[in-house]
């Protein structure tokens, strides 16, 4: 078991925040989870080498995470060293259309600083939460563009601590798909390829998209966006309305009555709740429609 006495060589070593048995509730758009055995927030890139070599030489399994937006832990929690990308590796650096940004860096500091800058292209991103890291490994989208238009490179860590880069044509993109996923590989920068536009007409574009999102989506609870992958040709949601699924509860958690494609987190709702209630929709939309939906969420941990 990781605890502070078997952990003391760690915390004499490591550059940023480190939280035994941290409930990663705290760190989830659904606010659900169980603990991690040991949260670490690096401060910048030496830092993570630092815990990366640390967890490697000891065989310790390693978790990442950005912003917690589009994850369900399990109640059991996560063992290991669970690593968030966060602020402390968030800067971001603007030079003519090129935008340099941290993994940690908040989606929303990004679309206002382009925005700011007058560069255009990235008005789809603006209300889609989470961190440049998440977004680049879940090659977020709305809207009809994704964020593999944007990027032109992706500086990574791998678990043992080496760096590489990965230039978009490396990054196998697909629909919320990227060569990041399950390989081990920890997206700490990228750099970002937007066009000029006049700064009014993206701030009205992001407007609109925001308005839009708060009139569709079911803000008002906590949730984790889509929780289903759309299948070619067709959507998630008008499926699991289809198959009568609005509204559908285990426990807390229950199917948006706005959106059909979120779950939302009435207020003590557990990860066994949940999917509990993705098994009982799925089974309902393929028995109605012959459709086996994919989750589009991360599932993470133990039960
Ligand atoms: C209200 C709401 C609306 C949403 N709307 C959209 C939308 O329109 N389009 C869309 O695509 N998504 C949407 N999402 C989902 C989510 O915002 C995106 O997938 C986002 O990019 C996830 O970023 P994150 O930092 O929160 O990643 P997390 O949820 O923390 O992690 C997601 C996955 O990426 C991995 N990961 C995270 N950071 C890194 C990193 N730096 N290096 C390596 N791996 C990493 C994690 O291990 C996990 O597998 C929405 C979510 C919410 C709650």
């Amino acid at each position: 078991m990781l605890d502070p006495a078997s952990c003391g060589e760690l915390r004499d070593l490591f550059e940023g925040s480190l939280i035994f048995r941290e409930p990663m509730s705290l760190h989830t758009s659904w606010r659900i989870g169980g603990p991690a055995e040991v949260f670490a927030e690096p401060r910048g890139v030496e830092g993570l080498k630092v815990i990366l070599k640390y967890a490697c030489r000891l065989g310790i399994p390693v978790t990442v995470i950005g912003a917690g937006t589009n994850i369900l832990v399990k109640d059991g929690g996560i063992k290991g060293i669970v690593i968030q990308v966060g602020s402390g590796l968030s800067d971001i650096k603007i030079d003519g259309q090129l935008i340099t940004a941290g993994g940690g860096l908040r989606l929303s500091r990004l679309v206002s600083a382009v925005r700011d800058a007058g560069i255009g292209g990235f008005e789809f991103i603006a209300g889609i939460p989470g961190t440049v890291g998440g977004a680049v490994v879940m090659n977020a989208g709305a809207y009809g563009s994704s964020v593999s238009d944007l990027v032109s490179r992706v500086t990574c860590i791998d678990f043992t601590g080496e760096e590489l880069h990965l230039e978009n044509g490396q990054m196998e993109w697909g629909y919320r798909k990227s060569a990041l996923q399950g390989k081990n590989l920890i997206a700490v920068e990228a750099v970002f390829v937007g066009s000029p536009r006049d700064r009014d007409l993206i701030a009205a574009d992001m407007e609109k998209y925001i308005s839009s999102r708060k009139a569709k989506q079911p803000l008002e609870y906590p949730n984790s966006g889509s929780v289903f992958k759309n299948p070619p040709g067709n959507y998630a949601g008008k499926l699991i309305d289809e198959a009568g699924c609005r509204g559908m509860r285990v426990g807390d958690a229950q199917v948006s009555v706005k959106h059909t494609n979120f779950i939302v987190n009435l207020g003590k709702a557990t990860a066994g709740e949940v999917l509990d209630l993705i098994a009982a929709v799925k089974s309902r939309v393929l028995e109605r429609s012959g459709i086996n939906l994919e989750l589009e969420v991360k599932v993470l941990g133990w039960d």
